[in-house]
């Protein structure tokens, strides 16, 4: 690199000296540095657009080194590419592996024939065609160590040394988020054709022998009452949990003190609360700093985990809400006193429509969306959630949030009232 720039630079630098020569000898001092700036600049401007070196050199007749067809600027370029990158020969075997593909099919490499290191068949047939000069594209998948999914691009870039090049393009992450959107259609569909299947039902045998019925009727519209409920319940959660996700990259702007947040919640859900027989109780601690966030968010979230604390908390047990400081957060923890979850479903929890017992869950007019809720709320203002639990013994849910900033005391003055 510095011989090809020397190389470069020679030229302009010889005509750059004269000029200053002649420019010191006739009009002084000043117009002989500006003369050299200038032959400097020309020098490295000529450098770059004439003198740089190819992507791929021609071959030097006779070589039958492949690799010399790459100029060290190339090698490291392909060595620094995000995308999996492989050279091989004539033989196949394995020329060059840049540092994604080694991340993909492991170390040491180099040397060793492509059937060794990628036992696809139709990526193997791909290499062959395209030595053959039929570039092709096929997908495939790696089951080890973690499922991944690639589509491979294999091409002759040279016949004379031979050499294939094969690229390959992650696909993992398209396929999970497409599986997931399937899933998620799969779930709400399931999770609405229930309590529809069950009102439709009803309204089939109102129409029928039940028309004259009395008390039946107002049994099943006591249940079609409370199926309706139930979709409203999930539609209002899936419309919450859209809105939240659409605004997850937008900073949070007020100040909210947690303790109210918090007090109102529980008030809101104490005749719930009292209908099991359980009592809530706030333990404010000492003074808290503000945080910054989104008051109604907030709220949401504290409602959320109250309630579920109700729900799969024990009959006329205690959920225990308290608030303190710890590690520079503000943590907001809620107890309860239920059957607790087992470790290995923990870290589910906050999956959509993830239940441990969907029975139970339905039954306490859950929607499997109230996790998920707290979890991107929580994400958009940059806190944490932690989890707890102890079979047997209950749970404890605990939202850490970072405080807010100490509001400028050097506000700008409020604008006057134009009269
Ligand atoms: P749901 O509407 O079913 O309550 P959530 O997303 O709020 O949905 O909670 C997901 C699941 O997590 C619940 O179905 C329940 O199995 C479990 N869960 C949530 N909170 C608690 C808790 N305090 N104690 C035990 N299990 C809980």
């Amino acid at each position: 690199m510095l011989e090809s720039l020397a190389r470069g630079i020679i030229w302009p630098l010889l005509i750059g000296a004269i000029l200053g020569g002649a420019a010191a000898l006739f009009g002084g001092p000043a117009l002989f540095w500006g003369a050299v700036s200038l032959a400097l600049a020309a020098a490295f401007i000529i450098q770059f657009i004439t003198f740089q070196e190819p992507v791929l050199r021609p071959a030097e007749p006779g070589s039958d080194d492949p690799l010399g067809l790459l100029s060290p600027q190339t090698r490291l370029l392909l060595e620094q590419l995000p995308m999996p990158v492989m050279l091989l020969d004539g033989a196949q075997c394995v020329l060059f592996a840049n540092k994604s593909m080694r991340d993909v099919l492991g170390i040491g490499l180099d040397g060793k024939r492509v059937s060794a290191v990628l036992r696809n068949p139709e990526v193997l047939l791909a290499i062959t065609d395209a030595g053959h000069g039929e570039s092709s594209n096929v997908s495939f998948t790696l089951p080890v160590p973690v499922e991944r999914h690639f589509q491979a691009y294999a091409a002759r870039v040279s016949v004379s040394p031979p050499v294939t090049v094969l690229l390959l393009h992650d696909l993992t992450m398209i396929r999970r988020s497409e599986q997931m959107r399937t899933d998620f259609i799969a779930n709400v569909s399931h999770e609405l054709r229930t309590p529809l299947a069950a009102v439709t039902g009803f309204i089939d045998t109102l129409r029928g022998h039940a028309k004259d019925d009395e008390v039946a009727r107002e049994q099943f519209l006591e249940i079609m009452a409370t199926e309706t409920a139930r979709m409203r319940r999930l539609i209002h959660d899936l419309l919450s949990l859209t809105r939240i996700e659409m605004n997850e990259h937008v900073p949070p702007q007020g100040r909210v003190d947690l303790v109210g947040v918090v007090r109102q919640a529980a008030a809101v859900l104490m005749p719930l609360a009292a209908q099991d027989g359980i009592v809530v109780v706030v333990e404010p601690g000492p003074a808290l700093p503000l945080v910054l966030g989104e008051h109604d968010d907030l709220a949401q979230v504290f409602q959320n985990l109250i309630h579920n604390a109700i729900k799969y908390g024990r009959e006329n047990g205690r959920v225990t809400v308290t608030l303190g400081q710890q590690d520079g957060q503000v943590f907001v923890a809620i107890h309860d006193e239920g059957e607790g979850v087992a470790p290995a479903a923990i870290p589910r929890l906050t999956e959509r429509f993830y239940r441990v017992d969907v029975k139970r869950s339905r039954e306490r007019d859950g929607t499997g969306l109230g996790l998920a809720i707290v979890k991107h709320i929580v994400n958009r203002h940059h806190g944490r959630l932690a989890i707890e639990s102890t079979l047997g013994e209950g749970s404890v849910f605990t939202v850490f949030l970072p405080p807010a900033p100490a509001e400028n005391s050097a506000k700008p003055p409020l604008p006057e009232y134009v009269t």
